[in-house]
Order: C-alpha cells, then sequence, then structure tokens
C-alpha cells in the first residue's frame, strides 16, 4: 500500500492516508473547488478545458449541465458516474471523495510541489 510513495514527507502522508477523516475533508474541499471552477466555465463559455469527469477522468458531454449533477457534491459529473452514484445511494456503498479521479490528481500534484519544495525529500 505504501511501496509508492516519493517521499516519506509528513505531507504526502496527509493526503494520500486512506483511513483519516482529514483526507476526506480536503477531498471534499477539492471537489467544492473543482465545482466553482466548473461553474465558471460554464458561464464563460470555455468548457473545453473541463471535458473530464472530475469523478472518473471519463470524458463528459459537451455542456456541463448537460451531465449528471452529483448526489453529493454541487458539481457535474458524467452520466455513468451519475448511474454509479445512483446505484451506490441505493446499495448504501458511497464512493469516498477520497477516490474521486480529481482528488487524486490534485492531491498528487500538490503533493509533489510540497515534497519538492520542503527540505525532507526522499530520494526516489
Ligand atoms: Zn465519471
Amino acid at each position: 500500500m505504501s511501496d509508492n510513495k516519493p517521499c516519506k514527507c509528513s505531507l504526502y502522508n496527509k493526503f494520500t492516508s486512506t483511513d483519516g477523516a482529514a483526507t476526506e475533508y480536503l477531498a471534499s474541499i477539492i471537489i467544492m473547488v473543482y465545482a466553482e471552477i466548473q461553474r465558471g466555465a460554464e458561464h464563460m463559455d470555455s468548457t473545453d478545458t473541463l471535458q473530464n469527469c472530475p469523478r472518473c477522468n471519463g470524458l463528459m458531454l459537451q455542456g456541463v449541465s448537460r451531465n449528471a449533477l452529483s448526489r453529493h457534491f454541487d458539481v457535474f459529473i458524467c452520466p455513468n458516474c451519475g448511474m454509479d452514484e445512483a446505484i451506490r445511494v441505493f446499495k448504501g456503498d458511497v464512493l469516498p471523495a477520497a477516490s474521486w479521479s480529481i482528488v487524486s490528481e490534485i492531491s498528487k500534484n500538490l503533493t509533489i510541489k510540497l515534497c519538492n519544495s520542503s527540505s525532507n525529500i526522499e530520494n526516489p
């Protein structure tokens, strides 16, 4: 589980811990910030930069609001994820926010930046 860690600094552990409430909280913030960006892009008609689903990274339908609105966050997701969310809600098996594609992408990039700017880098 921890074999892929690029460094041992505490920041990385904060972002990648799978059992901490803080991670789920951070993940929720990332999704909510993304939702704001998505809304802004919709108004600016610049949706071409947001073609991928924040939940699975699959392709969204053109025109953000033609996709599915997430049941858990005020953000649009692809129709497949909309269906998956509906089924998961029915089964009581909600996908954690930390498992969303946008969260893992951003936390990975952020962690690499933060780790590289700190002094406790472990050489690959
Ligand atoms: Zn999706």
